[in-house]
């Protein structure tokens, strides 16, 4: 075994810590990858708090993981020692059923292997995420991150950016659409560059005025402000598109007010409690509420030769470790500039106090 530091939490109602974990030696098929970065998801502190049930603790979080190749097992042929690998929500799956072989993963008919919080196919061994300092995985759920892009920034396409890039391609999102992208946080923000590069016409929707300039900045055509309830007028019947990426729970039914007939709005923000959906908010103009979730290996690749082509990555702010939980605070309070990053780099410092 491996012995890795990482920062876990001990419970749903502690802080997170540094821990010591181990990691397999890899297998033939494995890659051993050192973590450079990872980046903080809003999912992180759902399942650390245990919002969404059945959390598994000691937890170390972590599905945006970007670090460089150190160790290949002899059938490995996708990554070589020293390239640049990622790893995202996965960790393993059946391979057989007709999700993974139809190349979504993500549901596994026998239950895909979540990079945490979850287990391994084994049902028995806990999975362990980025806040590590190294992983081992299989090399089909390991992506190959594009020279062009920045390893830092480009941490967040591993969720952020499939988690967006999905919906958008399975809408059938291009030019001319109108998109309405909602809540502007690490989600929002990758929304909005996906959209305008293709060629969409796209309306930040946030409760964040101060956040109007950065929308601007990432592209966005307009910004309108939900906290006015004017706006939902204003705004009735304009979306042929909606990515939904609000965290708390809100009312879906305006904001099916602001699509066009037959027009879809997709969830993939998870509110830890159910909202009502009134049948008149669908029926009255045959509108689509959908969901979706992150993204198949196949679809994800895709999504990062994408961003290398169209030059896009994530913004972000790196933090040491040490600042972790802080992180969580100041993304509970709307305050990050998209996504923080965490420099794995600082795992290796002494803690601080
Ligand atoms: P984030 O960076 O914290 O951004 C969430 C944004 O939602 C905030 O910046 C804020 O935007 C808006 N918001 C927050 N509270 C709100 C409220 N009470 N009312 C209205 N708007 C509110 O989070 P994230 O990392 O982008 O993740 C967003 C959600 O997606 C989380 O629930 C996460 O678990 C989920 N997620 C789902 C998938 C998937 O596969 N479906 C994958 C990854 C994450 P404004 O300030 O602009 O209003
Ligand atoms: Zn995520
Ligand atoms: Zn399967």
């Amino acid at each position: 075994m491996l012995k890795t530091s990482a920062y876990a939490a001990p419970s749903a109602t502690k802080q997170l810590a540094p821990i010591s974990i181990e990691r397999r030696e890899p297998g033939p098929h494995d890659v051993l990858i050192d973590i450079l970065y990872c980046g903080v998801c809003h999912s992180d502190i759902h399942q650390v708090r245990d919002e969404w049930g059945g959390a598994i603790f000691p937890m170390v979080p972590g599905h945006e993981i970007v670090g460089r190749v150190k160790q290949v097992g002899q059938h490995v042929t996708k990554l070589k020692v020293g390239d640049i690998a990622g790893v995202g929500c996965m960790v393993d799956s059946c391979r057989d059923c007709a999700s993974c072989k139809g190349h979504i993963e993500q549901f596994c008919e026998k239950g895909v292997a979540f990079s945490y919080n979850s287990t391994e196919m084994d049902r028995k061994t806990p999975t362990y995420g980025g806040y590590s300092s190294q992983i081992v995985v299989d090399e089909h759920f390991t992506l190959k991150v594009p020279a062009g892009l920045d390893p830092a920034a480009a941490a967040p396409l591993l969720c952020a950016g499939i988690t967006t890039y999905s919906p958008l391609r399975q809408w059938n999102c291009k030019k001319g659409d109108r998109v309405g992208v909602v809540g502007l946080g690490g989600l929002g923000h990758m929304a909005v560059k996906f959209a305008v590069s293709m060629g969409a016409e796209v309306t930040m929707l946030s409760t964040s005025r101060s956040k109007e300039a950065d929308a601007r900045r990432l592209g966005a055509h307009a910004f309108e402000s939900t906290k006015d309830e004017a706006t939902f007028q204003k705004l009735a019947g304009r979306f042929d598109l909606i990515i939904n990426t609000i965290s708390a729970p809100h009312d879906y039914n305006k904001y099916l007010g602001m699509l066009r007939p037959q027009g879809a709005m997709v969830i993939v923000g998870v509110p830890p409690e159910p909202t009502p959906v009134a049948a008149f908010s669908l029926i009255g103009g045959n509108k689509r509420l959908a969901g979706s979730m992150i993204g198949g290996i196949a679809e994800t690749q895709e999504m990062l030769d994408y961003c290398a082509k169209h030059n896009i990555v994530s913004d972000i702010e790196i933090i040491p470790i040490q600042k972790i939980n802080e992180a969580y605070e100041r993304m509970m309070r709307g305050d990050v500039r998209y996504r923080f990053v965490i420099d794995i780099a600082s795992l290796k410092e002494p803690a601080r106090t």
